[in-house]
């Protein structure tokens, strides 16, 4: 059987091959980040496939394509400050850790936002064992409201399904910025990129997707969850 990191190097070659993946940067950080430290114990010798994988409280990790074109969209540089909605288990937040504070002369940092306790615990664990805890502040909370505290940001990525974008985020987004976030309905969502440029908001979509829903104030509210 191959090896992790044989793994990894495999998987990141047939994301550059499929065009995926493009960006030096992006390319260098999906093969540091050790994705195996991200993922249930049960379950890590699945962590190189190129799926979402559960990860507890009926919550994922993406797709590792997925990942790939998010940070893509994001383009995040190194010395930036990151918004994260949606910690999940750390990983994307960790990726994006090592492009804006291990890259280059680093100085950035990233602000990942969780609304479930538990799994913000189980990010916190892990990026510690990844060596990223430093760069990563995890918080818990309704992540649609963003973080005002460290605004304004160059980046920011929501993971989860938003029936549209959250006014927060968009006003915590810097001028110049970039916001990725999946939006649609709770089943079906396109990515949105918007690009903040001159007080101007650049809207573009980007590919189909399937993410679990954004639930806050606004995203769902629980009640709507999974409803017909
Ligand atoms: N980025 C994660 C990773 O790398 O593992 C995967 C994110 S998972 C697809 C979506 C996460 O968003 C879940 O952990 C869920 O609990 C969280 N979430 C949903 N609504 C949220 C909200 N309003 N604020 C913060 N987190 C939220």
């Amino acid at each position: 059987m191959l090896s992790f990191h044989e793994q990894r190097s495999r998987v990141v070659e047939l994301l550059v091959d499929a065009g995926y993946l493009r960006n030096p940067r992006v390319i260098k950080a999906l093969l540091t980040v050790p994705r195996e430290l991200f993922i249930p114990e049960e379950m890590k010798k699945y962590a190189y496939h190129d799926t979402p994988l559960p990860i507890g409280w009926g919550q994922t990790i993406s797709a590792i394509h997925m990942v790939a074109i998010m940070t893509e969209e994001l383009d995040p540089e190194p010395g930036n400050k990151v918004l994260e909605v949606g910690t999940g288990s750390g990983y994307q937040a960790a990726v994006l850790a090592e492009i804006v504070a291990k890259q280059d002369t680093g100085g950035g940092h990233v602000y990942s936002i969780e609304r479930i306790s538990e799994l913000a615990s189980f990010a916190r664990k892990n990026l510690e064992k990844a060596g990223y805890s430093e760069h990563v502040t995890v918080l818990v909370g309704d992540g649609t409201l963003g973080y005002k505290e460290a605004a304004p940001y160059d980046r920011v990525i929501v993971t989860a399904a938003a029936p549209d974008i959250p006014p927060p985020l968009l006003e915590q987004l810097g001028d110049p910025g970039v916001l990725v976030a999946p939006v649609g309905d709770q089943y079906f969502q396109r990515l949105l990129i918007v690009e903040k440029r001159n007080g101007r908001n650049i809207k573009r979509w980007g590919i189909e997707c399937v993410f679990v829903p954004l639930i806050g104030k606004y995203g769902w509210s629980v009640e709507e969850r999974w409803k017909n």
